[in-house]
């Protein structure tokens, strides 16, 4: 029997779709003159084709929908009361990039596929540079949940936003849409990936990576789960991440363990989020690169526009 994926019910839709578009022309309901009540009620819909149509919610026969895992209900629920919030200290960050690699290791990704990357940044010309580690911002109006056609990337109720791969089709629309370039893409098969075959989908790690689906950090919602910090806080060297609780009003240091309360440390420091004038509520905020540990190392690229 063939597998009801919500892939299959995309499929089915564009079928229909074009057998009408024949008949009719321009539009569906124009082409069905069966149609003896119409709700006026209008949906629009993406077929295989990728084309954008719309049609009267009384033509649709709802699809018997895939039943999710429970590994899936439950990450799609995230934890109970919890509201995670990072942040960045950027005077502490010296390019160590231990944080990348603790991050590629957990989510199985390839040597050049990163969930959080290390930029080199400067503000003017004649001002220091510094560098500035970026994940997904996991914003609470996050304008890539918003264009997935199936529904596959959603915001949970703790905050994190996360990818179901075993239901995305690889359109990409969300990697258009994230005005962070937080996304990346499988174009190939993921690393190791005859040593991952079978192994069941964790979707809060999103792990096995699967070849044309997206990626891109997750908090590592699965070791929160376990009452761990996420990989890249853990693994920093140099202090620069904050990891914790809003509700709580608290962040814990990954390399030091210090906690200390998460309001006072981002009023404190002015700390700032990224593009903030877009109004996508950025969930990691960065606190300043002044008073700098360490001196900046290395060449600056230069970059024009
Ligand atoms: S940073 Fe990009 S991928 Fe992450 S939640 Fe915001 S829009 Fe979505
Ligand atoms: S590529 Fe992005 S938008 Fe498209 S199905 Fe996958 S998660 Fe959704």
């Amino acid at each position: 029997m063939e597998r009801n994926t919500r892939r299959n019910f995309i499929r089915k839709l564009g079928a229909t779709v074009g057998a009408a578009g024949v008949v009719g022309g321009t539009s569906i309901l124009s082409s069905c003159n069966s149609v003896e009540t119409s709700s006026g009620d209008k949906i629009k819909l993406l077929t295989s084709s990728g084309e954008l149509v719309e049609v009267d919610k009384s033509q649709l026969t709802p699809a018997e929908m895939p039943n999710l895992s429970e590994n899936q209900t439950r990450g799609r629920e995230g934890l109970p009361g919890r509201s995670w919030v990072m942040v960045i200290d950027l005077s502490k960050c010296r390019n160590a990039r231990e944080c990348m690699k603790a991050c590629q290791n957990h989510h199985q990704l390839r040597p050049e596929q990163h969930h959080i990357n290390v930029l080199q940044m400067q503000d003017a010309e004649h001002t220091a540079p510094y560098y500035m580690p970026k994940p997904c911002q996991h914003c609470d109006n996050p304008p890539c949940t918003k264009v997935c056609p199936v529904n596959a990337t959603f915001k949970r109720n703790d905050g994190i936003v996360l990818i179901d791969n075993e239901r995305c089709i690889g359109c990409r629309f969300c990697i258009a849409a994230c005005p962070y370039s937080a996304r990346v893409f499988n174009w190939f098969e993921p690393r190791d990936a005859e040593k991952y075959k079978g192994v069941t989908y964790n979707i809060e790690a999103n792990v096995p990576q699967k070849k044309g689906t997206i990626s891109k950090c997750l908090f590592s919602a699965d070791r929160l789960r376990d009452g761990k910090l996420p990989s890249c806080v853990s693994a920093c060297p140099n202090g620069v991440y904050w990891f914790g609780d809003r509700n709580e009003d608290a962040v814990t240091n990954g390399t030091t363990k210090e906690t200390v309360s998460f309001s006072k440390l981002i009023k404190d420091n002015a700390a700032y989020t990224l593009m903030e004038e877009l109004g996508t509520k950025p969930r990691v905020y960065y606190l300043p690169p002044k008073d700098r540990a360490f001196p900046f190392e290395g060449e600056l690229i230069e970059h024009h526009s």
